[in-house]
């Protein structure tokens, strides 16, 4: 199975758009970002893997998928001119916004496929916000985890390596110049400070991705294969689709479970099911 741009929203016609979204009861929503990823790969990196990941999801599902637009929190690469960023609290803002939206149409459910850690946080508040305001349920699937978690020796959660020159393989090839790739950072300083923000735990936050590569970027994109590419893409849509159909039975089991007057959330909730 290929891309499906014709899932993308601003590409249909409304009543088409409305039909989906009325009968589906979902929407998908991407996140990316803007932001240098070395001479190879596009500034837009993040926004094409993250709409290629909701392509896909969108077609699982019968459903549209909408962008937030392809700019996200990325102030940590602004050093590099051409990256741009937005606040969190406008991301925040337009989330909520766009969410509201397709509630309006009918998605009670949104699912929303991220592919930039910057964007994390800020869509976790936003997302909560959402749920308060619209009476909306928020999953939210961090594509380029699931990706590398799949694969990963070959997937490499470095920035501009396999795992991402794959994932613009996958939306466009003619996007990938390899013929320009210039040099890397080490690849084992730039895992070892890339993990040090990754921990779980004890963790610093991210001020200037000098800090994990002075050069901008690390990895191997040579090691990115188009064919794989693409069955890759597929495996992940399948994966995160399949995942979020969990969550929402599990959701559904707990509200079934749960007596009547449970509360205002018990019924609001309820009627998601
Ligand atoms: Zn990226």
């Amino acid at each position: 199975m290929p891309r499906h741009p014709e899932r993308q929203l601003e590409r249909l016609t409304q009543p088409v758009a409305a039909r989906l979204l009325a009968d589906s009861g979902v929407a998908v929503v991407v996140a990316g970002s803007v932001e240098q990823h070395g001479s190879h790969l596009p500034l837009g990196t993040d926004a094409f893997a993250a709409l290629s990941i909701g392509e896909r999801a969108a077609h699982r599902l019968d459903t549209v998928v909408a962008t937030l637009g392809p700019v996200g929190v990325a102030h940590y690469h602004g050093s590099w001119h051409g990256s741009l960023t937005l606040t969190p609290e406008t991301m925040m803002a337009v989330f909520v916004e766009i969410c509201g939206g397709l509630r309006a149409a009918g998605a009670r459910r949104i699912l929303v496929v991220n592919w930039h850690e910057g964007n994390s946080a800020a869509l976790r508040l936003a997302a909560d916000r959402c749920q308060r305001t619209h009476d909306v349920q928020v999953v939210l699937a961090e594509s380029h985890v699931v990706t590398h978690s799949l694969h990963p020796e070959e997937m490499e959660f470095t920035h501009a390596g396999s795992m991402e020159t794959a994932a613009v393989l996958a939306f466009d090839p003619g996007l990938v110049r390899m013929d320009e790739v210039e040099r890397p950072s080490d690849r084992t300083a730039g895992e070892r400070a890339h993990a040090l923000f990754r921990r779980p735990d004890v963790y610093p936050i991210m001020r200037d991705f000098h800090d994990v590569a002075p050069t901008g970027w690390y990895g191997r994109p040579e090691a990115a294969d188009r064919l794989r590419a693409e069955e890759i893409a597929e495996e992940v849509a399948d994966h995160v689709v399949r995942r979020a159909r969990e969550v929402w039975a599990a959701l559904d089991e707990t509200v079934a479970a749960r007596p009547p007057d449970a509360g205002v959330d018990g019924a609001r909730i309820g009627a998601l099911s």
